[in-house]
């Protein structure tokens, strides 16, 4: 049985392989940090508030989110404030409709898992959103795991196209799409060619990893690594 990745798992990876070796086959546990608490609240209300309009259209959107809001110590606020405009927009102006909600997705062909946090529909295209409530940047900066979120509605759906995959960021209200195209690169758009090449990564990543090829990936990001003095500790040695 091959290794089972993730949309997650892949981004560790690359961003480190060593650190992925920490946190996935070394299982050394770090304590849960503010970032990682923040996205699972905000990821909590968004998910809640589109079940409740689902079940009632006539809902006040900020309202609702608000009283979703109260329920945690922390303040999100401003988070709600951006969702409330955006699924205003989305689902009231723009006249999408919810596909599915923070579903969780297994492709067997790839043996490979993600959580789509909401898909929309319209004229019977989908599009595949992600939540972000860090600091907002390009879709073109995500443009792998977007290629992953794609290849795993179309797996899961195969009589859907996905015609568009994007990032929403919660704190910012930044919205950052991507178009999934046959041909030509540009910076709001993804090429068949660049979509099959990151599929293909799926295979090489896995095949790293069962190589047990883990070397550090020094980079700026160190300073916050919570594996630093595991690291430190055992050098450049792969
Ligand atoms: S400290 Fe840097 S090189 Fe070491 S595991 Fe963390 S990210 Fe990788």
């Amino acid at each position: 049985m091959s290794y089972k990745l993730s949309k997650s798992k892949i981004n560790d990876y690359l961003q480190c392989p060593r650190k992925f070796r920490y946190s996935y086959i070394n299982k050394i546990e770090t304590e849960e940090n503010e970032y990682f608490k923040i996205g699972g609240d905000v990821h909590q209300i968004a998910e809640d508030f589109i079940k409740l309009w689902q079940k009632d259209e006539s809902i006040d959107f900020l309202d609702t989110l608000y009283e979703l809001e109260s329920k945690y110590e922390d303040d999100y606020k401003d988070h709600c404030i951006h969702l409330a405009d955006f699924f205003k927009e989305k689902l009231t102006c723009e006249g999408y409709e919810v596909f599915s909600t923070e579903e969780y997705l297994f492709s067997e062909k790839y043996n490979f898992s993600g959580l789509a946090d909401i898909v929309l529909e319209k004229d019977g295209k989908l599009t595949v959103i992600d939540y972000k409530t860090g600091k907002s940047k390009s879709a073109r900066d995500y443009v792998t795991e977007l290629c992953y979120y794609k290849m795993l509605v179309e797996d899961a759906y195969p009589d859907k196209t996905v015609e568009y995959a994007a990032i929403y960021f919660t704190k910012d209200g930044k919205y950052s799409e991507l178009k999934f195209i046959e041909e030509d690169y540009s910076a709001v758009n993804c090429s068949v060619t660049e979509y099959n090449n990151k599929i293909e990564l799926i295979e090489e990543v896995r095949e790293k990893i069962e190589a047990g090829e883990f070397p550090p990936k020094r980079q700026y990001l160190c300073k916050y690594c919570d594996f630093k003095t595991h690291c430190d500790e055992e050098g450049f040695i792969t």
